[in-house]
């Protein structure tokens, strides 16, 4: 496949905070239009099992991971169930999903620390979150805005890459992506946003050949890094 050809500058647009916002909400406007059944795709039926199942998507699809829940959850449905499973139990139900030690780790420490700090149930808020081992603003915000409605902006490898090809960030770092996002975006379009872009980036704007010529945003994107 054909890599794109990456300008060797980054360019952002001179917009104002203000111009950006309002572009912002027009991006947003028609991604909705494009993609107005826009969710989290991981299955799930409550905190417990989204946290889980966002600590299993890390380096695998969704898809992937949707397949490996139902029996991982049949055997150990919550926290305590799942902080007295042996090791090697939970590295066998989870992996096809790759780096299956390492997850099957992270979900018995996890599972150990809603259990030890939390009573067993998954906190719902951003400090709490954060405070589990192995949870990061990322898995947080996924949580936070799927599983309790309260808003959070995860910032995956889409949500970064689209962010900055659209300029409205030149930042790598996933946090200060996340926090320059969310000064310039209403609280309540946060969660959305994030599943937006994610939908944007596996149709159309993706990684190695971003389809610019026929896409619904070309007119609100500077294309940043892609020619
Ligand atoms: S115009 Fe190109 S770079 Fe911009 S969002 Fe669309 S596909 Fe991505």
């Amino acid at each position: 496949m054909a890599q794109p050809k990456i300008r060797k500058q980054i360019r952002i647009p001179k917009e104002t905070p203000e111009e950006k916002r309002a572009r912002i909400a027009k991006i947003i406007r028609k991604l909705r239009e494009l993609f107005p059944e826009a969710t989290t795709s991981l299955s799930f039926e409550n905190p417990f099992q989204l946290i889980c199942a966002t600590v299993l998507s890390a380096q695998c699809t969704d898809a992937r991971v949707n397949k490996v829940t139902p029996e991982l959850f049949r055997n150990y449905p919550d926290a305590r169930s799942m902080s007295k499973a042996p090791l090697a139990k939970l590295e066998k139900l989870v992996q096809s999903t790759g780096f299956y030690k390492n997850k099957a780790l992270s979900l018995s420490h996890l599972s150990k620390a809603i259990m030890e700090k939390h009573g067993g149930n998954v906190p719902g808020t951003m400090e709490e979150l954060i405070g589990l081992r192995g949870v990061g603003r990322k898995t947080a915000n996924v949580v936070l805005g799927n599983a309790f409605g309260v808003p959070g902006f995860p910032v995956d490898t889409h949500v970064g890459r689209l962010t900055r090809r659209l300029g409205l960030t030149k930042h790598l770092d996933p946090v200060k992506v996340e926090h320059e996002i969310t000064a310039l975006t209403p609280s309540k379009d946060w969660t959305d946003f994030s599943h937006l872009l994610i939908y944007h980036g596996r149709a159309t704007c993706t990684a190695r050949s971003p389809q610019c010529e026929e896409c619904e945003l070309l007119r609100l994107c500077p294309q940043v890094g892609v020619q």
